[in-house]
């Protein structure tokens, strides 16, 4: 599924986003950047050991940020790290926390000169927000920043599985 927002694109796949040409995919890290199971453990693994030797430098990332590396063995360019809440009872915090971690990574690859970003779904695996609040959260920040900005041209959702497509793709029809 695909829609034009003002100039650019918000497009949903079902895949795996180490598969992605996009300039930059984006990695639901954790704080440490020390690699993780789930889509981190995938992209170290997709990628090789120089992303990991890079994070290590970097040092960490707080809740809501991102960082940048390069994108190792990776067809994309740039792996943009950002850390998504762990969702606890949605009183936490965890909405603003989720949507900072998408506005900043979109702000990260614009200061790069970025043209296209690939997303997997923040949040909704080991750190258990839930996929429909969390498809709004990241859909409505993707489209907010198309809206107000000409720079970056394909923000494209990588969902994991039928049933997070699904959701994602019944979310965009009802925004877009
Ligand atoms: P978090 O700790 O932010 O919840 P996870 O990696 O546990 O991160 O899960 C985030 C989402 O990424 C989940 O919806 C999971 O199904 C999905 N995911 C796991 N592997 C991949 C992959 N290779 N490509 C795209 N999405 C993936």
């Amino acid at each position: 599924m695909e829609v034009t927002i003002h100039k650019g694109r918000i497009s949903l796949i079902e895949g795996d986003i180490t598969r992605q040409d996009t300039d930059a995919i984006v990695n639901a890290a954790n704080k440490s950047l020390l690699g993780g199971g789930g889509v981190d453990g995938a992209i170290h693994r997709a990628g090789g050991p120089g992303i990991l030797e890079e994070c290590v430098t970097i040092g960490g990332c707080e809740t809501g940020e991102a960082v940048i590396t390069t994108g190792g063995n990776l067809k994309a360019g740039y792996v943009i790290h950002t850390v998504g809440p762990v969702y606890r009872d949605g009183l936490q915090g965890e909405p603003r926390l989720l949507e900072n971690a998408y506005a900043n990574s979109l702000k990260t690859a614009s200061s790069k000169g970025l043209k296209s970003i690939a997303f997997p779904s923040i949040s909704t695996g080991a750190y258990r927000y839930p996929l429909e609040d969390a498809a709004e959260i990241a859909l409505k920040t993707a489209i907010n920043y198309l809206k107000s900005n000409e720079d970056i041209l394909l923000i494209r959702f990588v969902l994991f599985g039928q049933k997070a497509f699904e959701v994602y793709k019944k979310a965009l029809t009802k925004l877009a």
